[in-house]
């Protein structure tokens, strides 16, 4: 996997790309933004650090959005929701706030690449069916069969399921859940969560399916494989 990260910070820089590296992912590296859009060729996930010395990160997703369908994940020093909301509508996949640990880079990484290349899968016309260790999500029907044997899912849990499907095995953060699944955040949010999963464990009849990846989140798939 080939990544171009936009990032004008050499610490930063230096300190990310051997981590990359070490994931088995190739970089390219612009310490600017103006040209971002001209380095696209071959590159597989765009890392966008939104504070540039000559344009706005903003202004550049926007740009590579506008030539480009390729996954790009917003980088920032700045917490604020503002920024994230901002991130978001100008095309970003994702966003993650400096500092922020490589291990779960790497997993949005993964995320929103093998998520793209499932929107090309069915912008093709190929069968929406994600598979995952005898778990079958059709995405188009909305069904659910486990080892060949249709489960019944609720709405909300069949998003649930194929959001973990969608990952490809990469963890899913409880966040990133629950503002794709239910649109927004609550003070009850990280309960109704540990709802569905448990009913999704169950429902699966194979518990061990969904993953608890202590701190992060969850993962769909056999322990020890993926
Ligand atoms: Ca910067």
């Amino acid at each position: 996997m080939h990544i171009l990260l936009v990032e004008d910070d050499d610490r930063v820089a230096a300190a990310l790309r051997p981590a990359l590296h070490r994931h088995g992912m190739t970089t390219t590296r612009l310490a600017r933004g103006r040209g971002a859009v001209d380095h696209l060729s071959g590159v597989d996930v765009v890392l966008l650090d939104l504070g540039l010395p000559d344009v706005d990160g903003v202004d550049v997703c926007r740009a590579i959005r506008a030539v480009s369908e390729v996954p790009v994940i917003v980088v920032s020093a700045r917490g604020e929701v503002d920024d994230r909301i901002l991130g978001l509508h100008s095309g970003a996949d994702d966003y993650l706030v400096k500092p922020y640990d490589v291990g779960e880079l790497v997993a949005r990484v993964h995320a929103v690449y093998r998520r793209r290349r499932v929107e090309a899968a069915s912008a093709d016309g190929a069968p929406d069916v994600l598979e995952v260790d005898g778990v079958s999500v059709d995405l188009t029907r909305h069904t659910v069969t486990v080892g060949g044997v249709s489960v019944t899912l609720t709405r909300k849990e069949f998003q649930v399921l194929a959001l973990l499907a969608s990952s490809g095995g990469a963890v899913c953060t409880r966040s990133r859940i629950v503002a794709e699944v239910w649109g927004r955040s609550w003070a009850g949010a990280n309960r109704t969560l540990d709802v569905h999963i448990a009913t999704l464990r169950t429902k699966l009849g194979r518990p061990e399916m969904v993953q608890t990846v202590r701190g992060v989140g969850y993962r769909l798939g056999l322990p020890g494989g993926g």
